[in-house]
């Protein structure tokens, strides 16, 4: 029985986690779990899975939920409670689900106490990669991903040493707006970034689908994860999100992983590993079935995000953090309708050209920039609509 801490318990991957867990109660358990501020969602969690310990945003969500649940259940608050359901003792495993570069403390606590990562939180890998990867080196922890494309990689590697590898492939589905031209995007609605037309996720990585600063994020997660240059991974604009990656290996044989859009496969993937478990998704791949699937090369000037993530990942030290600060803030000022779809790009652009780069940061580094981006970020954006 692997018993699992669960950050982001009520978003889209934690609920599709919930689910995988609740699909083997002989393999896995969820022993403590965290959220935000979704008191109704929490509630129904909380008396679903049952854990022991539950961290939740702030005093006030405490108190809402410290009303109906069991009184043997601990409620903490904050970067507290985050870091003690990632550190909690009974667990062996993490499975980090939260938005944002907040997730990067309790993982790296959860990595000093030896526990296997499963990450779906990018912003993590982007903000301090070296930091997360080097720590899980010296500790000997397995940093598991959980994004598709990375666990397609990951699943194409296995038992290849890095040494064959030429190149990694990541496939984009272009989202929502990979039928329209820069110009149709001018006065784009929240509602209609929404619309991912091959995945149901939760609304900010939707919008980084939208601009494919996802699939920039991806290609630095990748960097770290797999550590292969930027000049070895490239990006494929493939509309049906069928094939989840590639890797092509020296001798130029390419190994793909493919497979219906469900994040359930690749959580499982991840919960389970080494093993495979069953898994019974409510259709199956059959490539007769869709007949033809499509790649296209991807625009520097259209996907000016992803441009934008290449550069900041080759300038390397602090500018990702910025790349991911400065990203994180524009996307909420567009869900809040305080800025235009095109000027998501125009502010993250504006946040890296005005910062100095520092290579090599340590935490505390870190953390300044990403704090000090914000607040840059927040006022460039807060004068541009004066
Ligand atoms: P959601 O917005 O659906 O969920 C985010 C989760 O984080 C929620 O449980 C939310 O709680 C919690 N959270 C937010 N703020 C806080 C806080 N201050 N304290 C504690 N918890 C907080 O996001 P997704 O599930 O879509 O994405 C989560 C991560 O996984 C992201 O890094 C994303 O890039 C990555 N990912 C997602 C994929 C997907 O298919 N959705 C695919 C690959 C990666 P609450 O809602 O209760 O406030
Ligand atoms: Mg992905």
């Amino acid at each position: 029985m692997k018993q699992i801490s669960l950050l982001g318990a009520t978003g889209s991957i934690g609920t599709q986690t919930i689910d995988v867990v609740m699909a083997h109660p002989d393999q896995f358990n969820i022993a403590a779990l965290a959220f935000g501020r979704n008191v109704q969602k929490g509630i129904e969690i909380i008396r679903q899975v049952q854990p022991k310990l539950v961290a939740v945003a702030d005093e006030t969500v405490k108190t809402a939920i410290e009303q109906v649940i069991p009184s043997s259940i601990e409620v903490l608050t904050g970067m507290e409670g985050l870091i003690a359901v990632s550190t909690y003792p009974d667990t062996s495993l993490v499975l980090n689900a939260i938005l944002g570069s907040r997730g990067l403390l309790p993982t790296l606590e959860a990595i000093k106490t030896g526990k296997t990562i499963a990450l779906a939180n990018k912003e993590t890998l982007v903000t301090a990669g070296h930091l997360v990867m080097d720590l899980a080196k010296r500790h000997g922890v397995d940093i598991l991903p959980v994004d598709s494309e990375h666990a397609a990689i990951f699943q194409c590697l296995k038992n290849e040493p890095k040494k064959a590898v030429n190149r990694l492939i990541i496939t984009a589905s272009g989202g929502s707006f990979r039928d329209r031209t820069k110009s149709e995007l001018v006065d784009v609605t929240v509602e209609e970034a929404l619309k991912h037309p091959n995945w149901s996720m939760g609304a900010k990585i939707t919008i980084d689908s939208a601009t494919m600063m996802n699939k920039g994020l991806e290609v630095i997660e990748a960097r770290w994860l797999f550590d292969v240059p930027y000049d070895q991974i490239d990006v494929v604009i493939h509309r049906e999100s069928i094939v989840h990656s590639m890797v092509e290996f020296i001798d130029y044989s390419v190994i793909a992983e493919l497979g219906l859009p469900d994040m359930r496969g690749p959580i499982q993937h991840a919960l389970s590993y080494p093993e495979r478990l069953e898994f019974h998704p409510p259709k199956r791949l059959n490539l007769w079935e869709i007949g033809a699937l499509h790649f296209e090369a991807w625009d520097e000037e259209r996907y000016g995000c992803l441009k934008l993530a290449y550069e900041a990942g080759r300038a390397s030290g602090t500018m990702p953090t910025v790349l991911n600060a400065a990203n994180e803030v524009a996307v909420d000022a567009f869900l809040k309708g305080k800025l235009a779809f095109l000027e998501i790009e125009e502010v993250v652009k504006a946040a890296l050209d005005h910062h100095q780069v520092i290579q090599m940061p340590d935490l505390e580094t870190i953390q300044s920039v990403d704090r000090e981006t914000r607040d840059w970020t927040l006022a460039f954006i807060n004068k541009m609509s004066v």
